[in-house]
């Protein structure tokens, strides 16, 4: 396996219900619990399958992550989780503005922005930071100016405790559940202007930029192997067992 140290994150979305989300967290805790292994693996169920999942993940060394969650700890915040209690259940990680829920959901920068905030001050979370383009902004020449935008939002001037590790996921919103991936040295030149923006507004720090985006087993190679992406955050071929082990061991030839 690479030299690099390797972020295999697979995020669930509502493809799966508990029972399916058990069995396969089940599935991939027998798989893996005997190997040796040297990089991080975190799954993102939905969040009534967080409890149990972690209980089964974390036993074997997989960390959990929460997809999503509210910027108060407690209130009075009808169908609301927040980040503390997914720390609470097991969790190590949080996605932060989904490009799902920035564009189904309408979640501003404003909100990515809080929700860091919360989960840097009053969490141990890691937040995974998800970044991109929509399919327009990318035909206009804005993919840098979208880039900018989104990462000024959520870093500028955020003090960063050094301990914790600074996590982007490259999703550009085209690519997301459409089989269109991202061809990898397009995907290596945003993710060097990312490095790039996040070392002007926060210094001292490396950042680990994941790509997302159709990934699967017969492409993830090609992504692992440029030199600025430390992993790949997947949708779709992690909810299944065969495609997310073979991703994983794609990464043997590294
Ligand atoms: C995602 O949801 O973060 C994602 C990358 O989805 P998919 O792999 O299905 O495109």
């Amino acid at each position: 396996m690479s030299q690099k140290k390797l972020y295999f994150f697979a995020n669930w979305k509502m493809y799966l219900d508990y029972d399916e989300s058990n069995i396969l967290a089940n599935g991939l805790a027998e798989e893996i619990k005997n190997k040796e292994r040297n990089y991080e693996m975190t799954i993102f169920p939905n969040a009534l399958s967080l409890q149990t999942t972690s209980q089964t993940l974390n036993d074997v060394g997989v960390n959990t992550g929460i997809q999503n969650g509210y910027w108060i700890d407690k209130g009075g915040y009808t169908g609301e989780t927040s980040f503390i209690m997914a720390e609470n259940v097991g969790c190590k990680y949080a996605l932060v503005g989904h490009s799902e829920r920035r564009h189904q959901f309408k979640e501003t920068n404003h909100e990515v922005r809080i929700k860091l905030e919360n989960i840097l001050n009053n969490t141990r979370l890691t937040p995974v930071l998800c970044v991109g383009e929509t399919q327009q902004e990318r035909a206009e020449d804005k993919t840098l100016e979208v880039l900018e935008a989104q990462l000024r939002a959520a870093y500028d001037s955020l003090t960063w405790n050094k301990e914790r590790d600074l996590i982007i996921a490259y999703e550009p919103v085209w690519a997301i559940g459409t089989g269109n991936a991202c061809e990898p040295l397009d995907a290596q030149i945003q993710h060097e202007r990312i490095k790039k923006i996040v070392n002007q507004l926060i210094s001292d720090i490396k950042p680990i930029i994941l790509y997302g985006g159709s990934v699967n087993a017969e492409n993830s190679f090609d992504y692992l192997k440029q030199e600025d992406i430390s992993g790949v955050l997947v949708g779709g071929a992690s909810t299944k067992l065969e495609s997310w082990l073979q991703i994983i061991k794609n990464a043997e030839k590294l």
